[in-house]
């Protein structure tokens, strides 16, 4: 099932594609909650439902009409993991990190998956990073390896937009790593019935029809079960909880000479079974002010 969350004549909900279709679920399944996080948390029911709903031929709206936004747009966590391929490791400079990186993304930079990214007033270091996320769909703590995959409601793209003087001159990589704008996501929550192994997936990255960054999951140095352990260790995970799992050689920044984005660009990320998401960098907006 891909599972989206959609904007139709003014109005926000939870839907499931279903080939050219979605399926408004908040028509064909009334009794559904109509936001990504309430039907992940309601577990295997709210999930049958939908499956009901789908083959009710209810509630279809061509996904043509339908604005997607990102499938979980305000994620209660929003962790991602930094030098977690071999490759980008490499290109990073770094040594191979013996645990996990992990730093947060605010969930206020979160867009959808066609969404306009900020080159920020502030920086002209903006970089993209194509990623495989997975997204959570149980209240868990303490899950071990052998059973991260229970807990894992599906698998989404997402660019994790670095700003990259920003991201390296602090300890931490918070500021840089959470303009607003800088977390696309999408296009849709693919269930891990048709995701199959997490592990094996191609991914690539385009800017402006340029491929930057091509690599496979299965490079992947904390795989995304290992990630889950690990974070479940010191915490608990709650639906609609977003990972990002890291990023491929292929960076901008990374290149000689570094070839930041700037305004016009568009970057396009790909991963097998997943889907595609489209991102055009705009300058920020003069009226970005809110006080
Ligand atoms: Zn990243």
């Amino acid at each position: 099932m891909r599972l989206v969350t959609f904007t139709h004549q003014g109005s926000t909900r939870i839907g499931a594609v279903d080939g050219d279709a979605v399926v408004d679920l908040a028509a064909a399944a009334p009794g559904l909650p109509r936001d990504m996080i309430g039907f992940l948390s309601a577990g295997a029911p709210a999930r049958d439902a939908a499956h009901g709903a789908i083959a009710s031929k209810k509630g279809r709206i061509p996904l043509a009409d339908v604005c997607l936004d990102a499938p979980v747009p305000h994620p209660g966590k929003f962790l991602a993991i930094g030098l977690n391929y071999a490759d980008h490791v490499a290109e990073s400079g770094m040594e191979k990190p013996w645990v996990p990186v992990f730093f947060n993304k605010q969930a206020t930079c979160v867009v959808g998956p066609s969404a306009d990214v900020h080159l920020p007033r502030a920086s002209s270091l903006l970089d993209y990073e194509g990623e495989l996320a997975f997204v959570i769909g149980r209240r868990c703590r303490h899950v071990p390896r052998g059973r991260a995959a229970e807990v894992i409601a599906g698998y989404t793209i997402v660019d994790d937009v670095s700003v990259r003087d920003w991201q390296l001159r602090t300890p931490t990589m918070t500021m840089g790593k959470s303009f607003d704008t800088h977390g696309p996501m999408g296009p849709w929550i693919v269930t891990p019935d048709e995701v199959g192994d997490p592990h094996g997936l191609e991914l690539r990255t385009w800017v402006n029809g340029e491929l930057r960054q091509h690599s496979n999951t299965a490079q992947l140095i904390f795989d995304c079960f290992a990630q889950v352990e690990h974070l479940s260790t010191a915490f608990t995970l709650e639906p609609g909880d977003v990972v990002t799992t890291g990023t491929p050689a292929g960076v901008g920044g990374a290149m000689k000479p570094p070839r930041f984005l700037v305004a016009g660009d568009v970057v396009r990320i790909e991963i097998d079974r997943i889907g595609t998401i489209e991102n055009r960098v705009v300058p920020e907006p003069e009226d970005s002010a809110l006080l």
